[in-house]
């Protein structure tokens, strides 16, 4: 049976590489004689498969020594809370920039832990659009600044880190991975795997030092950021195979040439989707250019009645999961670092002959 080209936003395709070597030590992970499934996460083989992710992670990314890099679970979401709970540090107030569902989501749940002043809403304008930073209204007291530099669903990712004396906090789901950053500007950075990681059930947090340890009182000990560091993201059990395969999704990611290979490769693919629909009287997308995510390509057909359609014989020809989330509708390719080029390349075709047929 042949593979297809899945442009899913989210579990996503992982690299084929990554998959056949997952197949490979399936039954048994290098003469250990159990699979990688079935380890003891305090034994010595599975120590050395978490060991070196982490090592290839840090490498990868350029994280400073200052900085822990906790494997957790409870996905994104879950950071939603523990960013406040952990990072108020006796302080009643914490800025949010609101630029989409996500960031609406994160925003909804700090709110249980203290005042939210949203320091830019760009909902009038339908999330198409991320606001310049000098329009933006701070708060002088606030803990930490809290953005989504790429949301998910409209595809609107930020063109600037954004400047700030607190520490900032990023929601980087969707876009870890994706490009090179400079981790040093960042308070915390957090991910689900499911995308540019590996399989779901784990979560990244990247966290500097001195934000650890001032947890509010009477929290539960695993939402604490300090219970995690101090034992190496394994106070409980962690999700081992997920762990694993992420480590396998970071050797392969060094082998491709590490982040800036795969964001020259990134910028070229977003670049000709996006190019193919501006070209088109008949696809469009609504974001304003400077802030077009590379990961997330919504585009609406002029006329929504061939969705259906759209989709249909696009499943024919092996181009899968194309659907628009339901909030925007039309559809949207999530093309993360495991969608080759030549994926794209296939959808760009497909949607040509799509247009000449019914345009
Ligand atoms: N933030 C962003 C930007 C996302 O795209 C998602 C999931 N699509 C989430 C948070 C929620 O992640 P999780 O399902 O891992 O909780």
């Amino acid at each position: 049976m042949t593979r297809v080209y899945n442009f899913s936003a989210g579990p996503a395709a992982l690299p084929e590489a990554v998959l056949k070597q997952a197949q490979e030590e399936m039954l048994q992970w290098n003469g250990a004689g159990m699979s990688v499934m079935e380890m003891s996460h305090r034994g010595k083989d599975f120590m050395s498969i978490a060991a070196k992710a982490e090592a290839d992670l840090r490498e990868i990314m350029a994280i400073p020594d200052n900085y822990k890099v906790l494997f957790l679970q409870g996905g994104a979401s879950s950071q939603f809370s523990m960013i406040p709970v952990n990072l108020l540090a006796g302080k009643n107030k914490a800025d949010y920039v609101l630029t989409g569902q996500w960031s609406k989501k994160a925003v909804a749940e700090a709110r249980r832990f203290c005042e939210v002043n949203v320091v830019s809403d760009t909902s009038d304008s339908r999330f198409t659009t991320v606001e310049d930073q000098s329009k933006w209204s701070t708060s002088s007291d606030a803990a930490y600044l809290h953005y989504t530099p790429n949301e998910t669903i409209v595809g609107v990712e930020f063109p600037f880190i954004p400047e700030t004396d607190v520490p900032l906090v990023a929601d980087m789901s969707s876009t870890i991975l994706s490009r090179e950053i400079d981790v040093s500007k960042y308070g915390v950075i957090y991910a689900g795997a499911q995308k540019n990681i590996g399989p779901a059930g784990l979560t990244i947090v990247i966290v500097r030092e001195d934000l650890i340890g001032k947890a509010m009182d009477n929290m539960p000990v695993m939402m604490d950021y300090k219970t995690h560091a101090d034992n190496d993201s394994m106070y409980n059990t962690p999700p081992t195979y997920s762990w694993y395969i992420a480590g396998l999704v970071f050797q392969w990611i060094k082998d491709k040439g590490g982040i800036k290979a795969m964001a020259e490769i990134n910028e070229r693919k977003a670049a000709k989707l996006y190019q193919a629909i501006d070209d088109s009287a008949f696809y469009s997308n609504p974001v304003d250019v400077n802030c077009r995510s590379w990961m997330n390509v919504p585009f609406i057909l002029a006329n929504a009645e061939l969705d259906a359609s759209f989709l249909e014989e696009a499943a024919k020809v092996n181009l899968m999961t194309l659907k628009g989330h339901r909030s925007v509708g039309g559809m949207r390719a999530s093309i993360y670092n495991a969608m080759p080029e030549e994926g794209v390349d296939a959808l760009i075709q497909f949607m040509a002959d799509f247009e000449k047929r019914n345009g």
